[in-house]
């Protein structure tokens, strides 16, 4: 069994390393478990090069570069960070939670689960026939930026992320077409004008992939309307991201004994959950007007490292 800390938060993405600060700041004896081989979450693993533009302080930074600004933060105290290591249950006493482990158990007083989306399972268009275009100009995960230079690019989707990814390749790529099965795109407004008065974005709602055509690689694809009915012509492209959403991976926390909201926690406004000295905070968490916003979710690890302290102190 390994050496007790003060706190164990549980998921190293950009809100258990905001709360891994938070702890130091506070004296507090952390310990950070992290399921995959390294730190930084969606950030990380889903869209490095990415620019974001809403965290405050940051007019415009990517996704790798915040997780390296956040652990210049967090690692500053000396904290224990252990990776490949999956939460699997909670056992909990008066005292202490032990939370068990592919590679044993840890035992904390407090514990923070900041485990985001569980594992990073992208919404596929589940299409063999399109399908088989992955690694071949067809991607559900954009790690390179670069690979849409001075390419046809279509992007399949309606909400921020879409957008944040028709944005993110409209300055590189010859053209971008960004299509959406319903007749309004979700995204934010502000998101919307700027890909409207771009010259080289076309928005196209009802619109959603019918089929893709290529050899070996993407060429062209057709594109169907809201009946599903295939447009005659196709559409030259040789890129296409799908942005539709991603599968949350959280079912495993249905058995630690915490009400759940789908497959969210339910949290109080201090981040406590129904046990005693047990947290929750980032897209994990859940509350009336929740937003899953990396800023919030840092408030929100702020909120329960805070209470946490207070209930160390407290505790009997
Ligand atoms: C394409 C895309 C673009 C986005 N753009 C923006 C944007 O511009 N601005 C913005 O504010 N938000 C954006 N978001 C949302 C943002 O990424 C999330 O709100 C944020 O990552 C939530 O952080 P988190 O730390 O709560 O969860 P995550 O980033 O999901 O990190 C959770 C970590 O916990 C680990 N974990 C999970 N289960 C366990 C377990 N059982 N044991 C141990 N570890 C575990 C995971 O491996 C992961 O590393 C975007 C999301 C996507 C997909």
């Amino acid at each position: 069994m390994a050496e007790a800390a003060d706190v164990t938060i549980i998921g190293g993405g950009p809100i258990g390393l905001f709360g891994l600060y938070c702890a130091g700041l506070n004296c507090l004896k952390a310990r950070l478990l992290e399921r995959l081989d390294r730190v930084g979450g969606q950030l990380e693993h889903l869209y490095p090069e990415k620019p974001i533009y809403d965290v405050g302080g940051f007019p415009r930074v990517t996704g790798r570069e915040l997780i390296d600004r956040l652990k210049q933060q967090a690692f500053q105290y000396d904290a224990e960070v252990v990776t490949g290591v999956t939460a699997t249950n909670l056992e909990s006493t008066s005292q202490q939670h032990r939370i068990h482990t592919n590679r044993g158990i840890f035992e904390s007083p407090v514990v923070i689960i900041t485990a985001g989306i569980g594992e990073f399972i992208p919404r596929r268009l589940n299409n063999p026939a399109i399908d088989r275009y992955e690694g071949r100009g067809l991607y559900y995960v954009v790690n390179r930026l670069s690979d849409f230079d001075g390419r046809r690019v279509l992007v399949v989707g309606g909400g921020d992320s879409a957008a944040d990814w028709a944005m993110a390749v409209a300055d590189r790529a010859e053209h971008v077409t960004m299509i959406h099965r319903r007749d309004s795109f979700q995204c934010h407004l502000d998101s919307l004008r700027k890909l409207e008065a771009h010259p080289r974005v076309s928005l196209v709602p009802n619109r959603s992939l019918n089929s893709v055509q290529g050899d070996n690689e993407v060429r062209s694809v057709v594109l169907q309307d809201a009946t599903g009915t295939p447009m005659a012509e196709p559409l030259a492209v040789d890129r296409v991201i799908v942005a539709i959403g991603l599968i949350p991976g959280t079912q495993i926390f249905q058995t630690w004994g915490l009400p759940l909201h789908g497959t969210e926690i339910r949290v109080a406004t201090d981040m406590s959950t129904v046990l005693p000295g047990v947290y929750a905070a980032g897209d994990i968490a859940t509350y009336a007007g929740k937003v899953k916003l990396i800023a919030a979710g840092f408030g929100e690890v702020a909120t329960a490292v805070e209470a946490a302290n207070t209930y160390l102190k407290h505790r009997g």
